[in-house]
């Protein structure tokens, strides 16, 4: 494996380097600033002006038809400038790849240039109440009737849903075939007559994701995503790809987290601490660990395929060290931990960090479910049930 960049990803590297330095008012090294979320889709559209968006998607598709190397540095750049996260990443790295893998020519036509430039903002709707871990356990009804379905039921945790357009529901269409082979997706219009969506709050105070409720929300036939039935294998694939191309970007962003953990030491007086310095030096030792995984990851992948189990053990990885990175931060700030806002070291962005971070070992699959997933699919254990 060559660990430097080719030309072409150099070139890559630098021209997004300094178009990202033209829009950033931070450097590395500062922590971000937490941006309007109406703002974020401003960002939306001159990233997709200037190619950025939809990099390994097919030419013929509107992207680039870049090797996911090239989602690597673009992760890595992203994350080092400081950039916000944006509400077009579901679309871009989910539904888009579903849709390029499973939809029809009218629905490629009707969403990926509108997910690439922001216009379209998609949520992912697929765990409700009682179906987590246990996806195909999904209630939600998406009842056909002449010229489409019904859709009436529940989605919970949905990323994005208070800002977005439309979402990917996973629902069952045929209550009474297997339960895997029942669920069908669709792609449904959150402004439409019958859906409401309700932010929830979070323990940091943000309100990121949301509940969809859907009561006699009439979806049309085109709106199906592959076959009626077919909805398991769609899932599964935005699924692979929300692991896969999300846990490159977090560990370039862990990267980053533990750059502004080293200073937060030295700005504290902590840095001469033994124990600190462990701590630290283990953290160096995971992020490296997950960084040149990540880089095995693209770079033995199969240009422009779906991601493979190992994205499971990323993500797995990350979630841990992440979650000891930011315990760390508020053992450094001390008796200080317990302010916020602006009388808070770096405004509490270590408070909200760590709050946030709780989530990490849930969203895109809890660490159980992973650990049962690298077992069988990694390891080679016959599967458990
Ligand atoms: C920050 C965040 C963002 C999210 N974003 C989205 C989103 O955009 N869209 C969306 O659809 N969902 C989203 N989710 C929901 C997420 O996918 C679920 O929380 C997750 O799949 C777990 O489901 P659950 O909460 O119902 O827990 P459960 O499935 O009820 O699990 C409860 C506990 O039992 C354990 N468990 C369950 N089954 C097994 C098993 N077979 N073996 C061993 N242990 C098991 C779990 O590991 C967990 O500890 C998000 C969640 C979070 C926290």
């Amino acid at each position: 494996m060559d660990l430097y960049d080719s030309p072409g990803q150099s070139r890559f590297r630098a021209g997004l380097r300094t178009w990202l330095a033209e829009r950033l008012p931070t450097g590395p090294g500062t922590p971000p600033g937490r941006l309007d979320p109406a703002r974020l889709r401003e960002w939306a559209k001159p990233l997709d002006q200037a190619g950025y968006a939809g990099l390994t998607w097919p030419v013929e598709h509107g992207g680039r038809g870049l090797h996911p190397v090239y989602q690597g540095i673009f992760a890595e750049e992203w994350a080092a400038a400081g950039a916000p996260e944006l509400p077009t990443v579901i679309g871009l790295h989910m539904v888009g790849p579903a849709l390029i893998r499973y939809g029809r020519p009218e629905q490629r036509q009707r969403h990926l240039a509108a997910i690439r430039s922001g216009d379209q903002i998609f949520a992912q709707g697929f765990s409700e109440p009682a179906a987590g871990s246990d996806l195909a356990a999904v209630q939600t009804r998406a009842e056909p009737v002449p010229g489409g379905f019904v859709v009436n039921g529940e989605k919970l945790w949905s990323s994005y849903a208070p800002l977005a357009d439309y979402c990917l529901l996973l629902a069952r269409s045929d209550p009474d075939l297997p339960k895997h082979r029942g669920l069908s997706c669709l792609l449904v219009d959150l402004r439409g007559p019958g859906v409401q969506v309700r932010p929830l709050r979070q323990i940091n105070g943000e309100a990121d994701f949301g509940s969809i409720n859907f009561s006699g929300v009439r979806v049309g036939e085109d709106c199906l995503v592959g076959e009626r039935g077919g909805g398991w294998p769609v899932a599964l694939t935005t699924l692979a790809h929300e692991r896969g191309s999300f846990a490159i970007t977090l560990v370039a962003r862990l990267s980053v987290q533990l750059d502004r953990l080293v200073a937060t030491a030295g700005a504290t007086g902590r840095a001469g601490d033994p124990i600190v310095r462990q701590q630290l030096a283990q953290l160096h030792v995971e992020r490296q660990a997950l960084r040149f995984t990540g880089y095995r990851a693209l770079s033995g992948g199969p240009p422009n395929g779906d991601p493979g189990p190992e994205s499971a053990m990323l993500k797995l990885q990350w979630s841990h060290t992440h979650q000891r990175l930011t315990a760390l931060a508020l053992e450094l700030l001390g008796p200080e931990a317990v302010l916020d806002g602006e009388d808070a070291f770096w405004s509490g962005y270590w408070q909200g960090q760590r709050l946030r971070s709780r989530g990490n070992t849930l969203e895109g699959g809890t660490s159980e479910i992973l650990r049962g997933l690298i077992a069988e699919r990694v390891a080679g254990l016959p599967r458990s049930r």
